[in-house]
This record gives C-alpha cells, sequence and structure tokens, in this order.
C-alpha cells in the first residue's frame, strides 16, 4: 500500500499555526511515503472579501528549507488548497502562474458562499432549523464546482472535498445527504474524468470516513480513474488520520491505483 497525504497545511495558512517541519515530521512518524503541504488560498477571506495574493515567497522558502532538511525521507510536494477560484477567474490564474515549476498539486475547493451571505463561510453558517439555507448552501456549492470543473479545468488537479458544506448541515442537525444531489453530482464527476482529473478522498483526519464509499463508486460508475487522499491535516496529530482506511475504501470500490502530481501531472502508485 503506497501511503501518502495530499491535503495538508502549515503555517502559511490563517487557520494553523504549524510550521511545515513539524507537519512533515509527523509525516515520517506515520510511516508515509509520500506528503504533500497544500495551504490556503482563497480567493475571498473570512468576511467575504477579496484576496488576491498568496505569499510564494514565504510558502516556497518553508518548502526547500524543508525539502533540504527532511525531503529524502519522504518524497515532499508543493501543493495549493485554492478556494473559490470560479469568484474571479483571473486572480486564480494568476496565483498558479506565480506557483511556477515549483508547484506540483493544486486541490480546487470552496469554503464560501458566492453570491450569498455576503460571501462568508460556508462553515460558519448557522443551518440549525433552517433545511432551506442547507439546501441553499448545497446548491450554490455544486452550482460553483460545476463552474470550476466545466470552465476553469486549469485551476484544479484534483476536486477537494465535494461535500464540504454537509460537515456543518450535519453537525446544525439537518440529514440532507449527497444522494439528494445524484444527478448533479454524477454530473460534475463525468465532468472531472473526461478532463483527466482527480476526485480527492478528503477523511477531514479521520472524522469523515463514511461520505466516501457512495461517492467513489459513483465516480468509478462515471468513468473516474484518479483518486488523490488527504487527511487536510491542520496540526501534526491529524497528518495521515484515516489516510490507511481511505485507501481501503479505494481498494473495496475498485480502484487499483492512488494518485499523487509532481508539476502538476498524475502518477499513479499501486494500491
Ligand atoms: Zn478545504
Ligand atoms: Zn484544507
Amino acid at each position: 500500500m503506497y501511503l501518502c497525504d495530499l491535503h495538508s497545511h502549515s503555517k502559511i495558512s490563517p487557520d494553523c499555526d504549524v510550521p511545515l517541519r513539524e507537519m512533515v515530521l509527523a509525516a515520517i512518524d506515520a510511516g508515509l511515503q509520500e506528503f504533500c503541504v497544500s495551504d490556503h488560498h482563497d480567493l475571498l477571506d473570512y468576511d467575504g472579501l477579496p484576496a488576491t495574493v498568496f505569499d510564494w515567497p514565504a510558502a516556497k522558502a518553508q518548502y526547500h528549507a524543508v525539502k533540504e532538511e527532511l525531503g529524502d525521507r519522504l518524497t515532499l510536494r508543493l501543493g495549493l488548497e485554492l478556494g473559490s477560484a470560479p469568484y474571479d477567474p483571473g486572480a486564480a490564474r494568476m496565483a498558479l502562474a506565480q506557483g511556477g515549476e515549483e508547484l506540483d498539486f493544486v486541490l480546487g475547493s470552496l469554503h464560501n458562499w458566492i453570491g450569498f451571505r455576503d460571501n462568508g463561510l460556508l462553515d460558519m453558517t448557522s443551518y440549525r432549523g433552517d433545511e432551506a439555507l442547507a439546501r441553499l448552501a448545497m446548491e450554490s456549492t455544486l452550482d460553483h464546482t460545476w463552474t470550476l470543473v466545466a470552465q476553469m479545468p486549469d485551476c484544479y488537479d484534483s476536486l477537494a472535498h465535494v461535500s464540504y458544506p454537509l460537515r456543518y448541515i450535519h453537525n446544525d442537525g439537518i440529514a440532507l445527504s449527497m444522494e439528494d444531489y445524484e444527478e448533479r453530482v454524477r454530473a460534475i464527476f463525468t465532468e472531472v474524468a473526461r478532463t483527466d482529473h482527480a476526485m480527492e478522498v478528503n477523511v477531514w483526519h479521520g472524522a469523515d470516513l463514511d461520505s466516501w464509499p457512495t461517492l467513489l463508486a459513483w465516480f468509478k460508475e462515471c468513468g473516474g480513474k484518479l483518486v488523490t487522499v488527504g487527511a487536510d491535516a491542520h496540526r501534526p496529530q491529524a497528518v495521515a488520520a484515516g489516510i490507511p482506511q481511505a485507501l481501503e475504501m479505494m481498494k473495496a470500490a475498485g480502484f487499483d491505483y492512488v494518485t499523487t502530481y509532481e508539476r502538476r501531472k498524475p502518477l499513479l502508485h499501486k494500491l
């Protein structure tokens, strides 16, 4: 089994204060063969205001220093979790261009409302007792995810945590599920597969293992071949948490390979 974790944060992300060195040491301790740091660059900030600048100089300096010190103990990659790309395609493409040759991997994600609720955060919204609002969150997320995969395929390699708002909707006691949106999700997956992109199994440091068997089955039926895995760690203890289970789920769903990326090109590793 090829142990890899392609979704992890460091102090470059606004919601994490851990130096990359500590995350990589945790990855080595967990027995990972490959680890990708994917700090946040959301084109909308916590207040819903436009944010166009990612601190590439700091991200690259940290990455190169850690790679030089620890890199041959595992394969270390430089990634980016690019949020809300459909909000500002020009800014998204500029950030990726600035990543340049060193950028290995891009997760396409969405953490904000776009066009509703002052473009605030989906996870800071209270859905309690408001199923209509929860449905609006899902529909908005699926709309913008469709825009990303259909119109901006250059702006992501793997589609990150496609069921993201459900984490928070479920916490607020509302029983929506991806099955309620199966047709739309399958259309998205078909486009992801058709354009040779990947789907991410985001196990959220082991807290979300239940969503993925169904989504993996749909992705496979839609022609999907490339799947990445990520624990979405924001602290060292969460690095690789749930990754072995993710790889087992992939096997059970009939996938033979897990995918990693180098310079934005997929590499397949036998499960
Ligand atoms: Zn995310
Ligand atoms: Zn993340």
